[in-house]
């Protein structure tokens, strides 16, 4: 049960953007990042309230009822996909998400190459604090994966991702933040002409503001929106 009204929904939208410009005054420049909102919080009929707020881009974690949401909603929002996903079920979530941000294996590289006839846009996910109960791609294995996965042709890298420690102090994530972005500048170098690697998703609500300071492009939020709810 959401205890969420679309006045408090829009005032912490509203809260959110301006914190992401303030912080945009001390990023590298660029483009505005782009505000993901985590749909996990909300049931398919409880996408209404985002839809009336304005929000445009969402992200789903869960294969599952993907279909159902977008079916809906698709009108009203882009969809990406941000959970872990299992190379069985990315037939699933392909027809009906712009971008997954969390490709880390090369199961499902093949995978999606396979049930495609079209360039599918992913970013790697990477584990840059290395924290075993996380997934992505170890940083020093990173180059040896896009070079693997480079022979799945309709299969573009576009970007990195990362999930950073949950931590109380915002400031605990800016390495991992920069390391992201550093390691994307990188790969960018070396996979010139097969990748180009402009996306970097990081953030989450305790620290997207550092996220953006760090060079985000697309920030995921979800428990911000419930501020004061
Ligand atoms: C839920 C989720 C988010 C948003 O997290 P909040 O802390 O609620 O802002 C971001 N990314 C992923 C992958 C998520 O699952």
């Amino acid at each position: 049960m959401i205890i969420l009204t679309i006045d408090l929904l829009k005032a912490n939208l509203a809260a959110i953007e301006r914190s992401i410009d303030g912080a945009r005054a001390h990023a590298p420049g660029g483009q505005p990042p782009r505000l993901l909102i985590a749909s996990k919080y909300f049931t398919v009929d409880d996408m209404a309230l985002l839809d009336a707020a304005g929000i445009r881009l969402v992200g789903e974690n869960r294969a599952e009822g993907l279909e159902e949401k977008w079916l809906r909603w698709n009108r009203s929002f882009e969809f990406h996909f941000i959970g872990h996903l299992q190379s069985r079920k990315a037939r699933q979530v392909l027809p009906f998400v712009s971008l997954i941000h969390s490709v880390e294996s090369l199961s499902l590289v093949e995978e999606l190459n396979r049930r495609t006839d079209m360039p599918v846009k992913v970013l790697l996910e990477v584990n840059i604090s290395g924290e075993e109960s996380k997934y992505g791609i170890l940083p020093a294995a990173a180059e040896a994966f896009l070079d693997r996965a480079a022979a799945y042709e309709r299969v573009m890298f576009t970007g990195l991702m990362t999930m950073a420690p949950l931590v109380d102090d915002p400031e605990a994530s800016r390495p991992v933040f920069r390391s992201l972005r550093e390691l994307r500048d990188h790969l960018g170098t070396i996979f010139t002409g097969r990748y180009e690697l402009t996306e970097l998703s990081m953030g989450m609500s305790s620290d997207y503001e550092v996220a953006v300071e760090e060079g985000a492009t697309i920030v995921r939020v979800g428990s911000a929106l419930f501020s004061g709810a």
